[in-house]
């Protein structure tokens, strides 16, 4: 795929401001996420303080933005990125489908609320996954157990399903139903609390709050959002935020974020406002950039 000037990573409305400022500013973009945009504007039930917007139910809102979208052209390309790496003179972004290329990027993938789990950072990569599109392949004829936050996950685990021997989904919010897992014969359903993750004679194992215990080769925890600094390794953080300036650069050049993944307060017009700046911050680093490069 084509290099392009500015990827956004995140569809909440951080990501959908930052793509209508860039566009309109002539950059050619990548609006990478989830084309329902975000569960947290679907989720909520009346927002009143959206300017110009009184009393509007979240979906609403979501409506007036995929319009503001659909009326400028801008398109979001399916995928969940799982890693920001520098190439010196642009980043290459890993994402589950494909591999992107571009000269800057603005994450915009909202904020990790949950406390890791004990022994979910100290395994990652090594048994524990975020990401079940990137890793399925993995897991071809084996077992794997899947932490899920909320039900868009389900089409991950579904999608798992199909290589995997077995899949068991553990959801962690409250439904009677799980539709998005569709007909596979091969998912089992727990409704269990995770506590303790742990690696023991080659397998992964996971403890619950019952005292049970799931043995498999694999765990995935899938979050709505990704911790900033497993997307982006060396990226500065705070707790679960990224460090940035005012105008939105994080300690990565280059690197600019917004909204929620940014720190409180978690509000949808001060993620939209800092979707604003960090596309604009992007625009004149990329002017400086061509600049140093003529000089
Ligand atoms: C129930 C509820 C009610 C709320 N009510 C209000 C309210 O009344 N007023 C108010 O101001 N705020 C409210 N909020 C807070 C508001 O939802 C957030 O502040 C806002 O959505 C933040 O926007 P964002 O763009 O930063 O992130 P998000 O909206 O969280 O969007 C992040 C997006 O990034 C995507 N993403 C994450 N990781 C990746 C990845 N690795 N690759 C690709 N995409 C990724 C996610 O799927 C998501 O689409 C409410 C929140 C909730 C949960």
């Amino acid at each position: 795929m084509e290099r392009v000037e500015i990827a956004i990573i995140g569809t909440g409305p951080a990501g959908l401001e930052a793509a209508i400022t860039a566009t309109l500013r002539n950059k050619k973009i990548l609006l990478i996420g989830d084309p329902d945009l975000s569960g947290k504007l679907r989720k909520a039930h009346r927002i009143d303080n959206y300017l110009g917007l009184p009393e509007i139910a979240g979906s609403d809102l979501a409506e007036q933005f995929r319009a503001h979208l659909d009326k400028m052209g801008i398109e979001i390309l399916q995928d969940r990125i799982g890693g920001i790496y520098s190439m010196g003179d642009y980043f290459a972004l890993q994402g589950g489908k494909d591999n992107y290329e571009a000269e800057t990027v603005i994450l915009a993938s909202g904020v990790v609320m949950e406390k890791p789990i004990p022994g979910e950072q100290e395994n990652l990569g090594r048994g524990v996954s975020y990401c079940a599109t990137c890793d399925a392949a993995l897991y071809r004829g084996k077992t794997a157990l899947v932490l899920g936050y909320s039900p868009e996950e389900e089409a991950e685990v579904a999608f798992l399903a199909e290589v995997a021997e077995k899949v068991t989904y553990l959801p962690q919010y409250r439904a009677e139903e799980y539709p998005g897992l569709g007909d596979a014969t091969n998912i089992v359903v727990e409704k269990e609390t995770p506590l303790e993750i742990l690696k023991a004679d080659g397998e992964m194992v996971l403890k619950t709050s019952t005292g049970s215990e799931y043995h498999s080769n694999g765990i995935f925890v899938l979050r709505e959002a990704t911790p900033p600094d497993q997307l982006v390794p060396g990226l500065g953080t705070e707790g679960n935020a990224v460090v940035c300036d005012r105008q939105m650069r994080t300690s990565v050049e280059g690197i600019f974020a917004a909204g929620d993944i940014t720190g409180a307060p978690y509000q949808y017009i001060k993620a939209a406002g800092e979707g604003n700046i960090a596309a604009l911050s992007a625009v004149n680093y990329l002017v400086a950039k061509k600049r140093n490069a003529g000089a």
